[in-house]
């Protein structure tokens, strides 16, 4: 019978604290409602990279040298890629094999996310392909911008860059987009604080002569960056002009904008 009651005592415990265990997951995974240029910031702070690793510059975007600081590559060199005579842009992919079953789908998601509203086809790599996207958990979240040639890494960390906005992001640099607050037309919408950036950041805020295809500046961008973004004293580096209280750069997956501006820029 005593045997029967410290069973029971065992399993009330184990039960109990099996619950505490579920409750303390539920607490610490609050990151889905994290906006993305939250979820970037934070993966990307204190990023220590490996000596292969690309200078990134706004946060995120890799670039080859730092001569390369103020270019937009797509200007010089053409860095879009190349359109089949059906119509769709076919982009082949390497997903390295270091992610779980869990990080991949979340990824795979994100790939196929774009051939359900544009003509943007991400495929497996195939053996002869010259140019892809090797997606890989490096230090950080970085794409370069554009197609560069070979395989371009596109560094999804196992650490804090595994959601579905930051996957779209990382994807839509790939295909050739900067940030929402460098478009050309930024001083119409954002008022930028400079004296509110960490130092040494402010390149992150410079205007980029960005092919705009039309659409509006768009605060709900999934390349838009949120109000404290690289803020040194907690007090805002962007403001929305003309009403600063008008929320922007909350988005958890690419608007209806950044779907347009894609769909114009590759002709679909
Ligand atoms: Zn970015």
């Amino acid at each position: 019978m005593q045997v029967f009651s410290w069973c029971f005592v065992f399993l009330v415990l184990l039960c109990f604290s099996w619950a505490q265990v579920e409750v303390a997951i539920l607490e610490v995974d609050t990151s889905q409602e994290l906006s993305v240029g939250e979820l970037l910031e934070r993966a990307n702070r204190d990023r220590t990279p490996d000596f292969d690793e690309p200078v990134l510059i706004g946060g995120d975007i890799a670039v080859r040298s730092e001569a390369d600081r103020n270019a937009d590559p797509c200007t010089s060199s053409g860095c879009l890629w190349l359109k089949y005579t059906d119509g769709n842009v076919y982009i082949p992919y390497y997903i390295a094999n270091h992610y779980s079953d869990r990080e991949r789908e979340i990824i795979v998601r994100g790939l196929q996310s774009f051939s359900t509203v544009s003509c943007i086809r991400f495929r497996p790599y195939q053996n002869g392909d010259h140019e892809w996207l090797s997606i890989e958990s490096r230090n950080g979240c970085y794409s370069y911008v554009g197609r560069v040639g070979g395989g371009q890494t596109v560094s999804l960390s196992h650490q804090g860059c595994l959601y579905h906005s930051t996957v779209q992001h990382e994807l839509l640099h790939a295909l050739g987009f900067n940030h929402e607050q460098t478009r050309s037309d930024r001083d119409n919408h954002i008022r930028v604080h400079w004296d509110n950036i960490i130092e040494g950041m402010e390149y992150n805020f410079y205007k980029i002569n960005t092919l705009n295809q039309g659409t509006p500046y768009d605060y709900n961008s999934v390349m838009q960056y949120e109000r404290y973004a690289f803020s040194k004293n907690n007090l805002p580096t962007m403001e929305p002009i003309p009403n600063s209280n008008v929320s922007f750069g909350k988005a958890t997956q690419m608007s209806q904008n950044d779907i347009d501006r894609l769909n114009r820029l590759y002709k679909c």
